[in-house]
């Protein structure tokens, strides 16, 4: 029988946030949804402000919040290059400052905390695919340190609270993640990508496209969360969470440009400082403690992405 629990949600209305407040709802919980909106607007949550068991604040989790919750997500924090380099020092508050204050309320609470951690505390590695043993090669200063190095302060301090006062931890590494909600304008590669192919405009490739990613659709990540949350205490990670079919950049656009018909040309730019020549995530932890298979591969996932951002153009 489905225990009813009441849900925190720290980002709840950014694109993961938003997809996971709706998987929880849709299990019959209640959700708290927490958000400075610093990468998102309401707009990804709009529709869920009329659901009774669905509450939306306005709160920046480097302040301290008081709330009754049975589980926290926490997921605050600017994902997208653009967005955590527009303001580093408050990227690493959030995930720095954050992490304590929703560690010190999962303290008192006594309850489960999921930390959205990220392939990035790996850094442009050494080694593929990428195991969680792997400690990661990571410029602390570059400009990517923030989030970067934000991030791996967040699991030392949850592995501090696990240590020291027992909390119920689970950190996972989510790996490159796309689909509906994305920003149209957080230069992202797959939101670019499509935003750009639609209106027939040249496909950014920063670098020689050579570069590679492995993306995983959002409803497959959902799944690996909330398997995460569910699973047993025992079970901290930090655990990879994504999908390991990897694709070079250039095949991205190419594959992005035949399924919007575009007449796009490719436009080979500069490529950013510390950007990760390869990444692919070993999933064998997510399958076996989490029962996770990614199910939706990247075709069947970007058909599903076009036409919410066609739709975004129309309006
Ligand atoms: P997003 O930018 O769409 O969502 C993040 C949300 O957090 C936004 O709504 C933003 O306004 C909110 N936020 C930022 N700082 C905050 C603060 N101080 N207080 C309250 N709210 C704040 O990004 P996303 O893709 O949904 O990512 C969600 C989480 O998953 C992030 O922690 C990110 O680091 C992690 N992650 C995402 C990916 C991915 O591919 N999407 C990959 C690795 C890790
Ligand atoms: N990228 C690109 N063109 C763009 C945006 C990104 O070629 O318009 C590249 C970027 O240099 C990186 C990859 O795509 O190699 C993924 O970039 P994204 O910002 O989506 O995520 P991350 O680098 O954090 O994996």
């Amino acid at each position: 029988m489905l225990q009813h629990k009441r849900i925190l949600v720290t980002g709840g209305a950014g694109f993961l946030g938003s997809h996971l407040c709706r998987r929880l709802l849709a299990a019959g919980h209640e959700v708290i949804c927490v958000d400075n909106f610093f990468s998102s607007s309401r707009q990804n949550v709009l529709d869920l402000l009329e659901n009774p068991h669905f509450e939306l604040l306005r709160h920046d989790i480097t302040l301290p919040l008081h709330v009754e919750a049975d589980e926290i997500y926490n997921l605050a924090c600017p994902a997208s290059p653009i967005h955590y380099q527009a303001d580093p020092v408050q990227t690493i508050k959030t995930c720095v400052m954050g992490s304590f204050n929703m560690l010190g309320l999962a303290k008192r609470l006594k309850c489960k905390i999921f930390q959205a951690s990220t392939s990035e505390v790996y850094g442009d590695p050494e080694q593929t695919p990428q195991h969680e043993s792997y400690w990661g090669h990571v410029n602390p200063n570059g400009l990517r340190s923030c989030y970067d190095e934000g991030k791996r302060c967040a699991e030392a301090l949850f592995f501090s609270y696990f240590r020291e006062h027992h909390l119920k931890i689970k950190i996972g590494r989510i790996f490159n993640t796309y689909g509906p909600n994305m920003q149209p304008d957080d230069g992202r590669v797959v939101s670019n990508f499509i935003m750009q192919a639609l209106q027939n405009k040249p496909i950014t490739v920063y670098g020689d496209g050579s570069q590679t990613r492995s993306f995983c659709y959002v409803d497959d990540l959902i799944t690996c969360m909330v398997n995460f949350m569910d699973s047993d205490e025992s079970i901290t990670g930090p655990i990879n969470m994504g999908n390991p079919t990897e694709f070079t950049i250039l095949e991205l656009a190419q594959k992005v440009i035949a399924l919007t018909g575009s007449s796009s040309q490719i436009n080979y730019l500069p490529l950013p400082s510390d950007d990760p020549k390869q990444r692919r995530p070993d999933i064998t932890q997510a399958k076996e403690k989490l029962n996770f298979t990614p199910t939706i591969d990247l075709e069947t996932g970007l058909r599903k992405t076009i036409p919410y951002f066609a739709t975004l153009l129309k309006k």
